[in-house]
């Protein structure tokens, strides 16, 4: 059977867990959240997750060696997968292609959602996240049907550290100075795949949906 191997990029806020969610549903693949699983190690106090906890709440990449380390043990090059998260710098992007290419595959695509800062900010303010099954939830657009519980797994819902106005920003210039290369780097492989993240969740599904069907050729 046909699989596929993708990656989602773009600005926090950006709608990479919600879309690449659906887009994982969709094909019917493991969805690979490195943000996800750097939480969970801080939550399970690891000392990985120790040496993390003040970087993700500062809002800075976690050194590049630790995450590709995790990327190594955790991705299921066979089966397939959507990644959101990773990678975000240019050596992770080159540390990828080169675990790929040890299995003899290579990235299908790398789906860009772009939107602007002020949107992102908006949209992360009233973010609650599952802390257990990492389900996320919009106050506004997309509301749990509780108030506070998560509707996957009814898990108490919570507001992630760095959420804040002024960490939002700072990973948001994160992005446009460590992965901004990433995207170019896509780009001249001619994998990119531009998606505009701006409107209703099921506008930019249909948008991404319809460009990813019809550049992979999936009926
Ligand atoms: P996210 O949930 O994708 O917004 O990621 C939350 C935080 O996890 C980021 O602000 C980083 O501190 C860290 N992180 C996630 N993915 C990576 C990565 N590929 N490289 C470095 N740090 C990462």
């Amino acid at each position: 059977m046909r699989t596929f191997r993708l990656t989602l990029l773009g600005p926090p806020g950006a709608g990479k867990g919600t879309q690449g969610r659906l887009l994982a549903n969709r094909l019917n693949i493991p969805f690979i959240v490195t943000g996800d699983l750097l939480r969970r190690e801080v939550a399970k106090r690891t000392e990985l997750g120790l040496r993390i906890a003040n970087i993700l709440q500062r809002g800075d990449l976690v050194p590049d060696e630790l995450v590709v380390a995790l990327i190594r043990s955790r991705l299921p090059i066979r089966r397939g997968f959507v990644l959101d998260g990773f990678p975000r710098t240019r050596y992770q992007a080159e540390a990828l292609d080169a675990l790929l290419a040890e299995h003899h595959t290579k990235l299908d695509a790398a789906i860009l959602l772009t939107i602007p800062v002020e949107e992102a900010v908006r949209r992360i303010s009233l973010r609650r996240q599952c802390p257990r099954c990492g389900a996320v939830y919009h106050l506004e657009t997309n509301p749990p049907k509780n108030p506070d519980l998560c509707d996957r797994c009814g898990t108490a819902l919570i507001i992630r550290d760095d959420d804040r106005e002024e960490v939002i920003r700072h990973r948001y210039h994160t992005y446009i100075e460590n992965t901004l290369p990433v995207v170019e780097y896509y780009r001249s492989q001619g994998i990119l795949l531009e998606v505009n993240g701006t409107g209703s969740i099921q506008e930019v599904w249909q948008r991404l949906w319809s460009l990813v069907a019809s550049r992979l050729h999936i009926t």
